[in-house]
């Protein structure tokens, strides 16, 4: 009988706890809306830019 490991992490952009595994096409997000919103923080220049611009810390790992 197999156990069925289920990997759960957390969404970065919710926080919320979200499976991990190939049917979460949207992973690491738990929805496309979050990865949606991910995105346009990146190729948006004028979304929420004073927000993010309070914060120095929240800079994602570039090009390791
Ligand atoms: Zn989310």
């Amino acid at each position: 009988m197999h156990m069925n490991k289920i990997t759960t992490v957390a969404c970065p952009q919710c926080k919320k706890e979200t499976i991990w595994n190939h049917s979460n096409c949207y992973r690491p997000f738990c929805s496309e809306r979050c990865k949606m919103i991910d995105l346009g923080q990146w190729f948006s220049e004028d979304y929420c830019i004073s927000h993010t611009d309070s914060n120095p810390e929240e800079d994602p790992a570039h090009q390791a």
